[in-house]
């Protein structure tokens, strides 16, 4: 089983899965394009992969056969373990927890080579159901604290198979950076009885060199403090706390909206490698000795999505301070990313 460590002086958590190290080719360079032929993600692949946790299908079907829409599996390396329970330790500054979690890949597509940018509306909305699916499976696990679903796209993200997909984690614990952020968003509620992020929507939106695009309940900003070139973050317009809340309407605009940045990335930047993080509140079960901790979230937070092009490597400096160097302005990039073409992106903003 894979075991969590706590930096002793940074506070933060890491996962040693040691497991994950047998894979074959681990550590080698990363591989090219899979056929849909060899692909454990393809239909009619199913025995492929562990037995699936649940599928979205229009036909009527058994269980690791074709005829899915979405089809969400065990990692077969999973960083963490369902089993077991969730044991602390530690002597003196080194804290150990075990590796209790779950680690899930949600199989966006029976289709190889289908991407979420053209995917028609109903299909990222099944998509999308099917996250919040899992996301509110995992949370009736008491064990699991914080639950991140997320996308690596490109083999630069990190994505080790083409075919398109996310993963689940569900974490033991509230990751360090989940964290801060919730704190921030708590201590600027405390202080204004007003949610930081709806704050932060509002005074974009009165000056809006930053706005990408809205629709009728989303918007697309470019980050202020980008880290990367081009990162985005998507917010609901209307104060949400947690993304499991979401009506119908809400689906299909966040499907349309996460379509249309997508298809800038592709049409503008080229279709760069990604990453995409879902942040949406931690598992809100009252933890032992703190019966008030998550008191104010429903007020406090507000949950969006995370968009970030792997445009630049990060390399030393990043490692070594934490500061990021973004060689393009988050204001440029806003402007790049309204047009339809990099042709019109080109015009618009001038050499
Ligand atoms: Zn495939
Ligand atoms: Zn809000």
């Amino acid at each position: 089983m894979s075991e969590l460590r706590k930096d002793p002086i940074l506070d933060h958590w890491v996962i040693i899965a040691a497991e994950r190290g047998q894979r074959p080719n681990d550590f080698a360079i990363e591989k090219e394009e899979q056929t849909p032929s060899g692909c454990p993600f393809c239909s009619s692949n199913e025995y492929m992969t562990p037995p699936e946790i649940m599928a979205v299908c229009s036909v009527d079907r058994k269980p690791d056969t074709p005829g899915w829409e979405v089809r969400v599996v065990p990692n077969k390396f999973p960083a963490l373990a369902i089993e077991g329970k969730v044991r602390r330790s530690g002597i003196g500054l080194l804290n150990r927890m075990t590796g209790v979690g779950a680690h899930e890949v949600i199989i966006e597509s029976p289709e190889h080579c289908a991407d979420i940018a053209t995917m028609p509306r109903e299909h990222v909305v099944n998509i999308i159901d099917t996250f919040i699916e899992r996301i509110v499976d995992l949370r009736s696990d008491h064990r699991l604290r914080h639950i991140v679903v997320f996308r690596n796209y490109g083999a630069a993200a990190g994505a080790s198979l083409s075919h398109p997909h996310s993963q689940i984690i569900a974490l033991p614990t509230v990751p360090k950076l989940v964290s801060d952020k919730l704190t921030a968003a708590r201590n600027h509620y405390l202080h204004k009885e007003r949610c930081i992020f709806c704050d932060l929507i509002e005074q974009e939106m009165a000056l809006p060199e930053r706005v990408v695009f809205q629709n009728d309940h989303f918007i697309v900003l470019s980050v202020f403090a980008a880290r990367f070139p081009f990162e985005v973050n998507i917010f609901p317009l209307s104060h949400q706390h947690d993304i499991v809340l979401m009506n119908h309407a809400q689906k299909e605009a966040l499907a349309d909206i996460l379509s249309q940045i997508l298809l800038r990335y592709r049409d503008i930047l080229g279709g760069p490698p990604y990453n995409l993080i879902i942040q949406t509140t931690p598992n809100t079960t009252p933890r032992p000795g703190h019966p008030e901790y998550w008191r104010t979230i429903e007020y406090d937070y507000h949950w969006h999505i995370e968009l970030m092009p792997r445009l630049t490597k990060t390399a030393g400096f990043e490692w070594g301070t934490g500061f990021y160097i973004n060689p393009v302005s988050p204001e440029r990039a806003a402007a790049f990313l309204r047009q339809d073409t990099a042709e019109e992106a080109e015009a618009a903003v001038g050499s």
